[in-house]
């Protein structure tokens, strides 16, 4: 297929990136600096302080981040985590594996968590609450922190698609006890691989998080307790650091892309589009998605991927729906409804204004027609 507009564009990302990253790859491996070097300490220090923590903690990927949290916490059996069921499956599994029980609340007329459905959802057992900053957008954090205090819960914050955006002014991923991140290719902060961090103010848990993703391991020689192998690949720290420094410049790129797609489909009658980038005066979304919805989801996709448009359905099935889980027995109507409706539109810093305006006038004519 030749697309006019890729849903990711990884070549023309390494095309650009090239002529000044491709010494920075050089360099550390003729260093040698390949497991746990100063390029991974480096860039922890300057993740912290763009994250708005004290401590950032590499790790492999951000569901082991949240593998090493569950652990850290101790969480297992009678145990009771909330989160949604509109998310990846990994806000959820390195739980359930430890044998806590999956309390899921339904979202929202903007796709998150429906903070006003958690107080009904929290109970003794709740350990964990889970917001998924989805899309790049923060959850009502005033509300989260509200039912944790309710029943002494502590907050995980799912950042792994906000890193950079934030809520009453306070970054996303700063609110709870600890947030996630990944650097899987295609999110806000992609690396040339897996990889991930788990931020956090807590000395004594980032610690912990530093010997446990080490096998357990504290100096040279000394074991914390049992642990697993979850480290940062030292080359790819070096290359995140040197896109961190560049995240700033490519948030603003993806709000002005938004810009343009709000201003070109707002009028659509059976569309409904995000909440604009200047919509919002209690949020700064930094756009990881451009997520539509319609009721013609389906034919919408076929007549953009017949004007070489490629487009991404994340997720057609809630994970209540997914029978392996287990998950069954929960009513989420909203979820349910929104993943038969949710489309999501290219967005990446390398667009081209035009890219995004030839996507819009395809959207525009299926409509018109
Ligand atoms: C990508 C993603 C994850 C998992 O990240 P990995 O780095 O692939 O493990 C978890 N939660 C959400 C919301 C994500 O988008």
């Amino acid at each position: 297929m030749d697309w006019r507009v890729r849903f990711v564009d990884y070549p023309e990302q390494w095309r650009r990136q090239r002529p000044e990253l491709l010494p920075v790859i050089e360099d550390t491996i003729a260093r040698g600096d390949l497991m746990l070097r100063q390029q991974l300490r480096d860039f922890e220090e300057h993740l912290a302080r763009f994250g708005g923590t004290a401590r950032a903690v590499g790790v492999s990927n951000c569901t082991d981040g949240l593998r090493l949290l569950a652990h850290a916490l101790d969480i297992g059996p009678g145990d009771e985590v909330v989160s949604v069921a509109h998310t990846f499956v990994a806000t959820i599994s390195p739980f359930a594996l430890r044998g806590a029980t999956p309390v899921l609340v339904d979202i929202g007329d903007d796709h998150l968590m429906d903070t006003d459905r958690l107080l009904d959802a929290v109970t003794e057992r709740t350990r964990v609450i889970i917001p998924v900053h989805l899309n790049g957008r923060t959850v009502d954090m005033n509300a989260v922190r509200k039912a944790a205090d309710t029943c002494g819960a502590v907050i995980v914050e799912d950042a792994a698609q906000a890193l950079g955006a934030t809520f009453d002014g306070r970054t996303a991923g700063t609110f709870g006890l600890a947030s996630t991140y990944s650097f899987y290719p295609a999110k806000m902060l992609g690396a040339l691989g897996d990889a991930g961090a788990v931020l956090t103010d807590d000395d004594t848990l980032a610690d912990r998080l530093t010997a446990l993703r080490d096998h357990g391991r504290i100096g040279k020689s000394d074991l914390d307790g049992w642990g697993y192998n979850c480290r940062l690949d030292n080359l790819q720290a070096a290359i995140l650091d040197w896109r961190l420094a560049r995240l700033p410049e490519w948030i603003e790129r993806r709000r002005h892309l938004a810009r343009i797609y709000t201003k070109l489909l707002s009028d659509l009658p059976d569309l409904e589009i995000p909440v604009g980038p200047d919509a919002d005066p209690q949020r700064r979304d930094v756009f990881q998605n451009y997520v539509i919805t319609s009721d013609w989801r389906t034919p919408l996709a076929e007549h953009l991927r017949d004007d070489g448009v490629e487009t991404m359905v994340s997720w057609p099935v809630p994970l209540h729906r997914q029978p392996g889980l287990g998950l069954g027995h929960h009513r989420l109507p909203r979820t349910e409804e929104l993943c038969d409706r949710v489309l999501s539109l290219p967005m990446y810093p390398e667009l081209a204004d035009e890219q995004v305006e030839y996507v819009a006038a395809s959207i525009r004519r299926f409509f018109e027609r």
